[in-house]
């Protein structure tokens, strides 16, 4: 969802407070995509003077996800924070409390639409795809499926030899081409 900034910048130390939906239905990273299956941001916005917006946003998003040994489906919720200091007129964005200075200082953002639209979908997704962790897993210590006969090991042994060679059923080979690179 959009919100208009207009408002906010037509006085000097105006302040505003508000609960955005993320209206996408999915996000999409790394030519995945995840279903949102809840998704707001609670953003605190400042608008000092001169178009300049202190920006606070903590993003909810539940994203459905798969376990990347058995492909059970996984509901991962994520709570991430996100400030910077806009400068409406430059388009640009000033990260706050960036340990790491040479980073994103006045970086383009492509959250502002217009000089005067904040698109809280966009935020939050780049907000997310710095954070998404490299696999999920439905518990530390799954087992994963047997990459010869598919069964989800975490259910009992399925008798295949541990040394066989390569899958036998073609729709296997994908599931067995993420275990070489676990
Ligand atoms: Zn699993
Ligand atoms: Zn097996």
């Amino acid at each position: 969802m959009q919100i208009d900034l207009s408002e906010l910048t037509a006085a000097n130390d105006s302040r505003k407070e508000c609960t955005v939906p993320i209206e996408k239905a999915e996000f999409s990273f790394q030519k995945e995509q995840y279903p949102v299956e809840e998704g707001h941001c609670d953003l605190r916005l400042h608008h000092s003077a001169d178009r300049q917006v202190e920006l606070e946003a903590t993003i909810h998003i539940v994203l459905m996800m798969a376990c990347a040994r058995c492909a059970k489906p996984l509901s991962e919720p994520f709570d991430l924070t996100y400030s910077c200091k806009l400068d409406l007129n430059k388009k640009t964005a000033t990260k706050k409390e960036e340990t790491d200075e040479d980073d994103d200082e006045d970086a383009f953002v492509n959250f502002l639409i217009n000089d005067r639209f904040l698109d809280v979908d966009a935020l939050a997704f780049d907000t997310l795809s710095v954070n998404m962790p490299f696999a999920v897993y439905c518990t530390e210590d799954c087992k994963g499926l047997c990459p010869v006969c598919g069964k989800n090991l975490n259910e009992g042994d399925c008798g295949c030899s541990a040394t066989a060679d390569e899958p036998k059923d073609p729709r296997m080979a994908r599931i067995a081409d993420l275990f070489k690179e676990v």
